[in-house]
C-alpha cells in the first residue's frame, strides 16, 4: 500500500482536481484505490456525487475513532475507487485535537485499520495545518501540485521545510512523491517559463506530464463526476491517465 498526501498550502492550485482524477485513473487500471477527502470543504466529496447527506462517518470521526476507517470508506462510482467523505465538522478538529493524545498520528491510525489497498490519496486542505501534518506523518509521498503562473514557487519552499520536519521527526519514510505541474497553457509564454523554471530548480521532482488548463476538467465536478467519467478524451483526462502511468512506473523502478 502506497499512501500518497496530495499537499500545497496554497489555494487552488490543483490538489483536488489532481487526487480525484488520478485516483480515478489508478482505479481504472485496476488499482484499488481509498481518498480521503481531508479538508472541510468537501470538494473531492462533491466531485465524486457524494451527497452532503451521505457523508458520515466521515474523515474527521475516523480522526477520533481509527476502527472507523474501514467502513467510512464508502464504495464509488468508479469501481475500485472509494472515499472517505469530509463534512464542515473538520473544521473542528484542529482545536479538538491540540491537547489530545498523539494529535499528529490519528490518520495513520486510522490508515492502518483500512483493508488492503493499493493507494491511499489523502486530499489536502490549503494550510501547513496540524490536519495537513496528519497527512504528512501518514504517507509514504507527498504530491505536490504546482500552477504553472508567477507565483507557482511561492511558499514551496516552506512546505518542503515542513516535509523535512516531518521526515526527521516522525515519519523517516516520508519521500517527495514528485511535483505535477497545473494548469499549463502551452499558448502562454509565462506559463512555458515558469514551467522550465521549476524543472530547473527541482529537476526529476518533478513529472513530465503536465496537467493543460482544460474547461473539462472544472465543469467535471458540478455535475458529480471525475473528469474521466465527464469526458475521458478531454485533454484533462488523458493528461491524468499519462500521470497514473508516470507514477506506476516511477513506483515500479524506485522498487
Ligand atoms: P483548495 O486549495 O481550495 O483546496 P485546490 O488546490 O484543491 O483548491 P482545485 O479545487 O483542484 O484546487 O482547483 C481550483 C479550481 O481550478 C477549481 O475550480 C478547478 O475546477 C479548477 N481547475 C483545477 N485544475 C484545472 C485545470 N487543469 N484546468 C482548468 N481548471 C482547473
Ligand atoms: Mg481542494
Amino acid at each position: 500500500m502506497r499512501t500518497i498526501a496530495v499537499a500545497n498550502q496554497k489555494g487552488g492550485v490543483g490538489k483536488t482536481t489532481t487526487a480525484v482524477n488520478l485516483a480515478t485513473a489508478l482505479a481504472a487500471v485496476g488499482q484499488r484505490v481509498v481518498l480521503i477527502d481531508f479538508d472541510a470543504q468537501g470538494n473531492a466529496s462533491t466531485g465524486l456525487g457524494i451527497g452532503r447527506d451521505k457523508r458520515t462517518p466521515s474523515s474527521y470521526e475516523i480522526l477520533h475513532e481509527p476502527a472507523l476507517a474501514a467502513s467510512a470508506a464508502q464504495e464509488t462510482m468508479i469501481p475500485g475507487l472509494r472515499i472517505i467523505p469530509a463534512t464542515d465538522a473538520l473544521a473542528g478538529a484542529e482545536v479538538e485535537l491540540v491537547g489530545e493524545l498523539n494529535p499528529t498520528g490519528r490518520l495513520k491510525a486510522a490508515i492502518q485499520k483500512l483493508p488492503p489497498t493499493d493507494y491511499v490519496f489523502i486530499d489536502c486542505p490549503p494550510s501547513l495545518s496540524l490536519l495537513t501534518l496528519n497527512a504528512l506523518v501518514a504517507a509514504d509521498g507527498v504530491l505536490i501540485p504546482l500552477q504553472t503562473e508567477f507565483y507557482a514557487m511561492e511558499g514551496l519552499s516552506q512546505l518542503l521545510k515542513t516535509v523535512e520536519q516531518v521526515r526527521a521527526r516522525q515519519n523517516p519514510r516520508l519521500d517527495i512523491e514528485g511535483v505535477v505541474l497545473t494548469m499549463h497553457d502551452k499558448r502562454n509564454r509565462l506559463s512555458d517559463l515558469v514551467a522550465s523554471d521549476v524543472r530547473a530548480a527541482l529537476g526529476t521532482r518533478v513529472f513530465e506530464t503536465m496537467i493543460p488548463r482544460n474547461v473539462r476538467l472544472s465543469e467535471a465536478p458540478s455535475h458529480g463526476v471525475p473528469a474521466l467519467v465527464y469526458d475521458v478524451r478531454c485533454p484533462g483526462s488523458e493528461a491524468y491517465m499519462a500521470l497514473a502511468r508516470e507514477m506506476m512506473t516511477t513506483a515500479a523502478k524506485a522498487a
